[in-house]
């Protein structure tokens, strides 16, 4: 089933949550709802599930205007952050719940339903604790038998809020790669809301950035990533420094160094920012006159393969800093070539970006 959502507005008071929001999702795909706390995924995310109605707008499914469809007739299978299974029933009654409350002429015999729950509990790869009850298993069993539970009722639509969002770092990279192979067996229409840019690029086909109530960008992870159409999407899909500086004539002067910008061959004293990926950064020892932004190593954290560093640039440097406002430049560089450079905490250092993202104002 394909969703259309056009020019979706809506209010809370005063206060916008969404503003003309439209957005095209083709049937079968897996599409992820990203952006910052607050930013309205989860009242876009209800709107679509028809448990808030927006105050301008309409949603199509399936070419049909359901914006006036009740909730329970919309096919939509959900599950929330705090997955609410049902404390008293066992796993296999959870599962079979939707399928025993249909009305009587739909309602499946009782050998369907056990054929239908065991195979479902199956596809989760539970069957094995069908008659254990919520309290006895883990969090992130749990959240697949409410995956189990939603897609008892063969959706049309599958709406996920923070579906792992309670779980710990592991449990939900499991079951980020769960979730995708179950969906490319089912290919059921499906929509998540994360706030983990991570989680939104390596799952879904086609990512929506939202922010403040307004989408940012829509794309495939690819093309998210590698041509962010905002500074904000540039910032918020990874750890990002932004130096302050003016673009003139193709070239962006920062302090302390210059920048090729042939897409900028038209501005003329532009303010401009420059946006670099840590990674991306060139860090070498000091040396007089050598070009670059001069900063000192303040500490550097070396874990595993990558040595990350935090750099304070010089005195006088006033323009610089990461995406968060403060003042540290942050550099990653392979944790073999920072112990071949010898560098010690304090040392004086000059970095260069490799690579850098500009953006001109005006
Ligand atoms: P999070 O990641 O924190 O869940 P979100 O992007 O899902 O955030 P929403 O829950 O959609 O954000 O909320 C968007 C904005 O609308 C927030 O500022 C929120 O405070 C506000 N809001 C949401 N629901 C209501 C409501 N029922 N009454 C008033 N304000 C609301």
């Amino acid at each position: 089933m394909s969703i259309e959502i056009r020019n979706v507005s809506k209010h809370f008071g005063d206060f916008q949550a969404l503003g003309d929001v439209s957005l095209d999702i083709e049937s079968g795909e897996l599409v992820a709802l990203l952006g910052p706390s607050g930013c309205g995924k989860t009242t876009l995310l209800r709107i679509i599930a028809g448990l808030e109605t927006p105050d301008r707008g309409s949603i199509l499914f399936s070419g049909e205007d359901t914006t006036d469809v009740h909730v329970r007739e919309r096919q939509v299978g959900f599950v929330f952050q705090h997955y609410a299974l049902f404390r008293h029933m066992t796993v296999f009654e959870n599962v079979a719940f939707g399928l025993r409350v249909k009305p009587r002429a739909s309602r499946p015999s009782e050998a369907q339903i056990r054929e239908k729950v065991h195979s479902l509990l199956s596809l989760v790869q539970l069957d094995w604790l069908a008659d254990r009850f919520p309290s006895q298993l883990s969090g992130g069993q749990r959240q697949r038998i409410a995956l189990a539970r939603a897609l008892a009722v063969e959706p049309k639509v599958l709406l996920l809020d923070e579906p792992f969002g309670a779980l710990d770092a592991k449990v939900r990279k499991e079951l980020r790669r769960w979730l995708r192979r179950l969906h490319d067996d089912l290919h059921v229409t499906s929509i998540f809301v994360t706030h983990d840019q991570e989680e939104a690029l390596e799952v879904a086909d086609r990512v929506v950035l939202m922010n403040q109530g307004k989408v940012e960008q829509i794309g495939s992870p690819q093309q998210v990533w590698d041509h962010p159409a905002s500074p904000f999407v540039y910032g918020f899909l990874g750890d990002v420094n932004l130096f302050h500086g003016r673009a003139h004539e193709g070239e962006v002067h920062l302090e302390g160094l210059r920048i090729d910008s042939p897409e900028h061959a038209d501005a003329q004293d532009a303010k401009a920012f420059a946006y670099v990926r840590p990674h991306d950064l060139e860090v070498q020892r000091y040396s007089p006159g050598a070009e670059g932004i001069v900063a000192h190593l303040e500490r550097a954290i070396v874990i595993g393969p990558i040595a990350r560093l935090e750099l304070v640039p010089a005195e006088g440097y006033e323009q610089k800093g990461n995406a968060s406002g403060d003042s540290i430049i942050e550099a990653q560089m392979p944790s073999q070539q920072f112990k071949e450079m010898g560098l010690r905490e304090g040392d004086m250092l000059v970095v260069t970006p490799r690579k850098a993202r500009v953006f001109v104002e005006g």
